[in-house]
């Protein structure tokens, strides 16, 4: 088999036409070629070599998967205008007309050759290519680089697109277990509906008919670093959002939570007595659309029973986050025990649900409407404290008892970290465990205010922990002057405000107290909604779920 030049050969236009049309002719432009490399081979022309070897010159594996599976690979001449084709055994590839126009090609007998498509890969050849003044060691090094880089590319490239499925693959997990849940609470929403219906059909009264709450559909997070957050209260949700702007991307920050919504006490009061409002102190965590925590962060139903060596805590209830199996084992990298104080009834409410909190207060109104007279026990700013303020500090019974003080509440340092008194307890807390809110000994009033300083201040000390810094480094709370806000009657309300306070206790000036009008009977709640979960109640019934 003879080999022609990968070169291209100008032919006049009608000189093609005619090779096309005219067989004669055609062969008689076989016979040219071979004169033409006869002429080359004997004035040592570099066109007339060999193609040996053109095929390492190729873009990487693709173009040479593409050449074997019988794909023409274009070869551009330099003076063609990229539609030639490649030259292989015998042929001659018909260069382009000054017009642009394309031409035929001929094999060694003169028969036409099919055109190879527009727009094909291209494919150098050393002998024409920007290699040929090079020597061949050098040329084989710069070929086999080139491989190397191509194939380094080609698996770059299925790496990437392998991650991007991966993630996918997650996503779609992640979406499926939502929708499953989400399925799951259609279904018992349809079988208390019949429920209702059949009760209808069969005479009940209709108020012996209540709103079914809609269960707190938990986010599904796929992350497997917990910052855990003990108790959803004022304070708990408070840190758990300034930790969701502060910590990275590589933690969750998982909220235990033993009540099925967010209780806002500081109206139960008056709920207790004014009718019609008491289902708007209960504020869903999540629903389908809305949550009171940004994702990938999450609020679970459970409670907190006590703490475990090596990191852990129990809770009374198997919990499902997506990275582990269900578990009633729940792992931390830091923990923060917001759990608060029990008072009772209407400062804490019975039992852990909407509903429950709905007809406790619905009974006492009852019971105040029939009422010939009413006693208050206790002094206290809101005449319950001297009913008793339980601090919930016994999940640190197990690990670290010498933490809780006698009076029940959590001793801690002033970087609000639980301080136990031994040596032991203290290496099993690892140094990050903290305590904030009513439930820590802090030196700061039982009031939800000052306690969104001491959030912002744990925030920052578990990141720190985090980066493994030392506590000498973790920012300090100093205790702020207490303000309360308490119902007075049914409309009205008042703001108490104390001065600041010195070290030694002294007073530096007068409490400011502030007469306020609410104009209203509800204090405010659908307000409360709509800072709690922003956009999500817009009719009536919503401020039932
Ligand atoms: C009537 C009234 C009016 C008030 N008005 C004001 C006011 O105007 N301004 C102000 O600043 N303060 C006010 N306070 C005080 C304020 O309500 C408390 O200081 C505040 O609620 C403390 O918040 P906390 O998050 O620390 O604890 P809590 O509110 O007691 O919350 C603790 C949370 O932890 C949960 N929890 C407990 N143990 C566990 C466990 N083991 N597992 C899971 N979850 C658990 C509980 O269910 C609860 O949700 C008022 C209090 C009352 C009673």
């Amino acid at each position: 088999m003879q080999h022609l030049p990968s070169r291209s050969i100008e032919l006049d236009p009608a000189l093609a036409q005619m090779a096309a049309s005219a067989p004669d002719l055609a062969a008689g432009l076989g016979a040219y070629a071979d004169q033409f490399e006869a002429l080359a081979r004997a004035s040592g022309n570099p066109f007339a070599q060999s193609n040996a070897g053109a095929d390492a010159e190729e873009e990487g594996g693709q173009a040479r998967g593409e050449e074997q599976a019988g794909i023409p690979v274009g070869s551009p001449a330099p003076e063609s205008n990229g539609h030639g084709h490649a030259a292989t055994d015998g042929d001659v590839s018909a260069g382009s007309s000054t017009t642009g126009g394309q031409f035929g090609s001929f094999d060694a007998t003169g028969q036409p050759r099919q055109a190879a498509p527009r727009g094909g890969r291209t494919k150098s050849t050393y002998q024409t290519g920007a290699l040929a003044g090079l020597n061949p060691a050098d040329r084989t090094n710069i070929r086999k680089e080139r491989n190397r880089l191509a194939a380094q590319r080609s698996r770059d490239r299925k790496a990437a697109e392998f991650e991007r499925l991966e993630r996918l693959a997650e996503d779609k997990t992640q979406e499926n277990s939502i929708l499953q849940k989400e399925l799951e609470m259609y279904k018992k929403r349809v079988k208390d509906l019949e429920e209702i219906v059949r009760a209808l059909q069969a005479g009940a009264p209709v108020n012996n008919i209540h709103i079914v709450d809609e269960p707190v559909l938990p986010q599904l997070p796929t992350l497997d670093k917990n910052i855990v957050v003990v108790g959803a209260s004022y304070v708990g949700l408070a840190v758990a959002n300034e930790l969701s702007k502060v910590v990275d991307g590589e933690y969750r920050v998982v909220v235990v939570e033993k009540n099925s919504h967010f209780g806002h006490l500081f109206a139960y009061p008056r709920f207790a007595i004014s009718p019609s409002h008491e289902h708007a102190a209960f504020i869903p965590f999540s629903t389908s659309s809305h949550s009171m925590l940004p994702s990938p962060h999450v609020i679970m139903h459970a409670s907190a029973l006590s703490l475990l060596p090596s990191n852990r805590i129990l809770l009374d209830r198997s919990i499902s986050l997506p990275s582990s199996p269900p578990s009633t084992e729940l792992a931390y990298e830091a923990l923060v025990l917001a759990t608060g104080t029990k008072l009772s009834p209407p400062g804490t409410m019975p039992g852990g649900s909407k509903a429950e909190g709905v007809e406790y207060l619905r009974g006492s109104q009852g019971a105040m409407r029939e009422a010939k007279r009413v006693v208050i026990v206790g002094g206290g700013a809101v005449g319950i404290h001297a009913l008793g303020q339980t601090p919930n500090s016994s999940l640190l019974s197990t690990l670290s008892p010498s933490s809780i003080l006698p009076s029940g509440y959590i001793r801690v340092t002033p970087a609000l970290l639980v301080s136990p008194s031994s040596a032991s307890e203290t290496a099993a807390l690892g140094g990050r465990v903290f305590a904030l809110g009513d439930v820590a000994e802090s030196g700061a009033p039982k009031a939800a205010r000052p306690a969104l300083e001491q959030a912002r201040i744990v925030a920052g000390n578990v990141v720190k922990v985090l980066q493994g810094q030392e506590s000498e480094s973790f920012e300090t709370y100093t205790p702020t002057p207490a303000a309360i806000h308490l119902t007075l009657g049914f409309r009205e309300s008042v703001i108490f405000r104390n001065p600041p306070q010195s070290a030694s206790g002294e007073w530096d000036g007068e409490p400011v107290v502030l007469w306020k009008d609410d104009g209203r009977e509800d204090m405010g709640i659908r307000g409360v909604w709509e800072r709690r979960l922003p956009g999500f109640a817009k009719r009536e019934e919503d401020y039932h779920l």
